[in-house]
């Protein structure tokens, strides 16, 4: 009995500072599953021995007993888990027609869970899942959710008493739409789910009415008359759902076997970032009702159930240093290195911090332990630090006054809400020139082949490049003597870049690298001016009166246009621009 005492105040305290963390802080240290299965443990413990209950973990809102449980699904990223899944199933079912045995797959949105109660049509209630048994009521939150209906469309099929149970996501959510509720980093969203949760656990309503929710349902039951399913399958369940005016999520599909649904997933993996919300997986289920019941529940989850999750693997690793490299545009962006670490199985050893005020939001500092992932499984993103693991080593960003290339003063750059540093010395800044001669040899734009990033931070180095124009002087010695390289190679890159010479306006526009100027930008303004010399013209009015280019890039192109008059018109004397 000791030692059962012990494990519940263990686990009730390791909740309290989880909570502290996730509700409070913003910044959770635990992955979803793992607080789920200590809340869960805790809830089991406190059902089994009352006498030892410490206190109901108090929240802002009043906890309510759910009619019926809110069960968590099983969870894997396994190929495998999900073969073993389906063998199980068939074992089970295999008094039954092969053909019967049908999966409902839909995406699992990674969002909050919240049960709905309906009377005669009627929102009465919203709890949030809570620990699947009793959860937080907040109805007068989901009131004011547009995107909840109160009152459902009756077709009369509309049971007396209805349970319906969806998500509740961020819409379109992105940093820029969570930032943008509140400067202060206390209010800030590291994930989906929390950005849900945030906005639903909020004390007045009218808060929660403004945060851009959507609701999805995915699955309802009859409570009165008799607690029953609302049809013979899962999808016609859905269907009935749509009927009644409730937005049920439209990427769902029958499959009738593993490779259909293995199909699926690989569709909604590549898609998954197009859609809008944030999502995690796809949720498997069989079908036929019959058949779920059939199968059943273990304590926790459904047994004719699962969730296959796409990896979205985050690690623990040691941030080392804080580098700044000088970019095209003059801008200086923090790069963290660290600790090299394997992320769904790709080492990666540095990531972006994008500008001082990510670094100043996420409160980084050099020596932190950071989590990092791959953002959209690609791209190296730091997501968090843990304080609690700061020693003495630890130290507050020093960010320089002076640029690491051209040692000129900094100046600071505010960007909507973003505090950038900037370089302002333009093409005499070695590492703005390197970067402006790499996008203007690169693909969409003078595609010159051959010329890669050695080779031209070598030509700059050594002083033979000043700027665009002077690639077309460049002779083979030069490359032999700056890049080392073999003189048949040199003799090629320099016909290459004599072959570049005739090229379509919107390519050398979009070659220039003017600030917020991309492919479709130029190419809409060389559609528009036709030639060079009516650009050189141009206002910025006129300019702000084309399609896809908005008043920003208009002032840009006229600032450049301006401030490089002599290499555009250098360049446009030895080019064939058509
Ligand atoms: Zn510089």
């Amino acid at each position: 009995m000791y030692l059962l005492k012990r494990q519940i105040r263990r686990l009730y305290e390791q909740l309290l500072y989880w909570d502290f963390l996730y509700y409070i802080k913003r910044t959770p240290e635990v992955s979803d599953n793992a607080y789920d299965c200590a809340r869960d443990e805790l809830a089991y413990l406190e059902r089994c021995y009352p006498g030892l209950c410490i206190c109901s973990r108090s929240g802002l809102f009043k906890k309510k007993k759910h009619i019926l449980p809110m069960l968590s699904l099983r969870t894997t990223y396994n190929k495998e888990d999900m073969l073993l899944f389906d063998k199980r199933i068939r074992n089970r079912l295999k008094d039954k027609p092969e053909a019967d045995v049908v999966y409902c797959c839909e995406i699992k949105l990674d969002g909050l869970a919240v049960s709905l109660l309906y009377k005669d049509g009627c929102l009465v209630r919203g709890l949030t899942r809570g620990d699947g048994i009793y959860g937080e009521d907040v109805t007068s939150n989901v009131l004011v959710i547009e995107a909840i209906p109160n009152k459902l469309l009756n077709d009369g099929s509309l049971p007396h008493i209805l349970e319906l149970r969806g998500v509740l996501v961020m819409s379109n959510y992105g940093p820029n739409i969570l930032t943008r509720f509140s400067n202060y980093k206390s209010n800030y969203y590291s994930t989906p789910r929390n950005a849900a949760s945030g906005s639903i656990r909020q004390l007045d309503p009218t808060i929660t009415s403004k945060r851009s929710l959507s609701f999805y349902c995915y699955e309802g039951h009859s409570i009165l008359p008799g607690t029953s399913p609302l049809s013979i399958s899962h999808i016609a369940n859905l269907n009935k759902i749509i009927s009644w005016g409730v937005p049920v999520c439209e990427h769902r599909r029958t499959c009738v076997d593993i490779k259909e649904v293995f199909r699926f997933y690989d569709e909604i993996k590549r898609i998954r970032f197009m859609l809008g919300f944030s999502i995690d997986g796809i949720a498997v289920k069989l079908d036929s009702i019959e058949h779920q019941k059939k199968l059943g529940v273990s304590t926790k989850t459904p047994k004719w159930s699962i969730v296959y999750r796409f990896s979205s693997e985050e690690k623990m690793t040691k941030l080392n240093k804080i580098v700044f490299r000088v970019g095209r545009t003059g801008i200086l962006t923090p790069i963290a290195s660290f600790n090299p670490v394997s992320v769904s199985g790709v080492t990666i050893r540095a990531a972006s911090l994008h500008n001082i005020s990510f670094i100043r939001r996420l409160d980084i500092m050099a020596n932190d332990t950071v989590i990092v992932r791959r953002s959209g499984d690609i791209i190296p993103q730091v997501v968090r630090c843990i304080p609690k693991y700061r020693t003495a080593n630890t130290k507050q960003v020093v960010f320089p006054l002076y640029c690491p290339s051209c040692f000129s003063l900094l100046t600071k750059a505010l960007t909507k809400d973003k505090v950038y540093l900037y370089c302002t010395s333009g093409l005499s800044c070695p590492s703005q020139l390197k970067a402006s001669l790499k996008h203007f040899v690169s693909k969409y734009a003078m595609n010159i082949l051959g010329l890669g990033d050695v080779i031209i931070s070598k030509l700059v180095d050594y002083g033979l490049v000043l700027n665009s124009y002077g690639l077309y002087y460049l002779k083979a010695k030069d490359f032999m003597k700056a890049a080392s390289i073999g003189l048949n190679l040199s003799h090629k890159l320099v016909l290459r870049i004599s072959n570049s010479k005739r090229i379509p306006l919107s390519r050398f526009i979009y070659s220039l690298g003017i600030l917020k100027i991309g492919r479709l930008t130029a190419l809409s303004i060389a559609s528009s001016y036709k030639t060079l010399n009516s650009l050189l013209l141009a206002d910025i009015t006129s300019l702000a009166s084309i399609p896809n280019v908005n008043i920003k890039a208009a002032s840009n192109i006229c600032l450049y246009i301006r401030t490089h008059n002599n290499i555009i018109r250098s360049l446009a004397s030895i080019l064939d621009i058509f």
